[in-house]
């Protein structure tokens, strides 16, 4: 890392989230210089891998699981030595009773309907461009659709718990125009959640940034922007490092900050209305995840629990050290949407409690058990204040198509731009699709 203030670069990046740090590294790749700011003391942003367990553990607080086309990820694995592996053993539950028969006839009901909206999409890569038909069903809820059907009543727990795990909201904030177009969008035979980094996937943006700095690329960790300026020729980032004001010039930016910050900081000129309204429309996706350490894997002995918590709050648990050695394992507990929501007014200490007495219903000695524990709100979290986008109505056919343009000399990054939903592929696409637009607007093409 360079000690030089007020260095000037061809592009500077703000944010070194998986976003921000791919971007960097293909354009330090392409010879530019490239300056990254980047407010936490890490990197990586929402990838968080709780690493001071016992025995030498691992688990996850942020993303976990990749997709069988998540090919950007995977290369990066193979590019980095970074073993990914499928999940022979793995182990989950929900804490519910299983749904009826009725609940399941209704979800797939359901499905088929979405399936059948997702192959009228024109477009599966830019879904916006659509007959009015299908965008108008971008107004229209998951909810409000299942309910047409005449499915929502039989269908609605199986429709809660899907939201809250997979889109981190509830039916009543989801398009279901969005559902379809994802649909569309993935294809048919994709591996949902096949893979998982071994060695824990904050793997990834270290051996990113690792590569960036060995690139001669610029680093600055802890150094939180404040405001933005565009002048005629560049632009001019003010941040913070170790309390003292730093001043970073360069021909272009990548902003590559979640979306709930970006209206906090100070543009000058500011954002065009467009965008600021654009933004509004953007889901936050709430999640709380809580991880426990136990010291014998006690779910093993006895996999399928014979009692039931039922509680809705916690809508999936699962091990985490599967693909790791030892006696002592990790459960984690997700809590989506509205439940993740009301879990913020608890204390950490409150949430790892709840958790446990879910699971000493389902296995009644297993608090004695405990080692460790965390639970880590990702809403409460001041640089990043969602765990993850949703697409609320609107967002997709409106908004999104506008936020994805550059606005002057600021060209934009992170997974809310890609229609990988809420994935590190998303974060990993969107930068690269702004690092070749800066690369063009540097490099003109001859
Ligand atoms: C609980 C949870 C579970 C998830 N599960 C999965 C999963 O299983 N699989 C999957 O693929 N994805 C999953 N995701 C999504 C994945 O984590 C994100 O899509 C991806 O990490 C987003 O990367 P990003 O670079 O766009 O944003 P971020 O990682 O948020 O990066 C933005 C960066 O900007 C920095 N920043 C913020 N404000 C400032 C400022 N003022 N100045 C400078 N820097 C600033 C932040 O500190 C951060 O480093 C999950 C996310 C969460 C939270």
């Amino acid at each position: 890392m360079s000690d030089s203030h007020n260095q000037r670069y061809d592009c500077v990046v703000l944010g070194a989230g998986l976003a921000g740090l791919y971007a960097a590294y293909l354009l330090r790749q392409s010879n530019f210089s490239v300056g990254v700011l980047e407010a936490r003391e890490r990197v990586g942003g929402r990838v968080l891998t709780w690493r001071t367990l016992a025995h030498l553990q691992h688990a996850e607080l942020g993303p976990e699981f990749i997709d069988s086309n998540h090919h950007r990820v995977i290369r990066l694995a193979e590019r980095f030595n970074l073993t990914l592996s499928t999940r022979p053993d793995f182990w989950g539950v929900s804490p519910s009773p299983p749904f009826g028969r009725k609940a399941h006839r209704a979800w797939r009901q359901f499905w088929n309907e979405v399936y059948a909206l997702a192959a009228q999409v024109p477009d599966r890569h830019a879904p916006w461009h659509a007959p009015e038909s299908l965008r108008m069903l971008d107004c229209v809820t998951m909810r409000a659709f299942a309910e047409r059907l005449g499915v929502w009543a039989a269908g609605e727990p199986l429709f809660r718990r899907y939201t809250q795990n997979m889109e981190a909201t509830e039916p009543e904030n989801l398009s279901v125009y969005s559902v379809a177009a994802q649909e569309a969008f993935y294809g048919k035979g994709v591996h949902a959640g096949v893979y998982r980094f071994v060695d824990g996937t904050d793997s990834l943006p270290r051996a990113l940034a690792d590569a960036f700095c060995a690139l001669g690329g610029d680093l600055r960790l802890s150094a939180p922007v404040d405001a933005v300026e565009q002048t005629p020729d560049g632009v001019r980032v003010y941040a913070r490092q170790a309390g003292k004001p730093l001043t970073v010039q360069a021909s272009y930016a990548i902003v590559a900050l979640p979306f709930p910050v970006l209206t906090q900081l100070e543009w000058r000129p500011a954002f065009a209305p467009w965008r600021v309204d654009a933004l509004q429309c953007a889901g936050k996706g709430a999640v709380i995840r809580t991880l426990v350490q136990f010291r014998r894997r006690f779910w093993r002995e006895e996999p399928f629990p014979r009692v039931y918590a039922d509680r809705a709050d916690i809508s999936a648990i699962w091990e985490e050290t599967d693909l790791q050695a030892g006696e002592s394992g990790v459960l984690s507990f997700w809590t989506g949407g509205d439940a993740a929501r009301h879990w913020a007014s608890l204390s950490e200490g409150a949430r790892i409690d709840e958790c446990l007495r879910v699971l000493e219903v389902m296995y009644p000695d297993c608090r004695a058990q405990v080692i460790a524990a965390r639970s880590y709100d990702w809403q409460a979290d001041p640089f990043a204040q969602h765990a993850y986008i949703h697409h609320a109505p609107g967002y997709l056919t409106e908004a999104l198509p506008l936020l994805r343009q550059p606005e002057g000399r600021l060209h934009f990054a992170g997974d809310y731009l890609s229609l990988f939903v809420g994935y590190m592929e998303g974060a990993l696409e969107s930068g690269e699709r702004a690092a070749h637009a800066v690369q063009d607007a540097l490099r003109p093409p001859a």
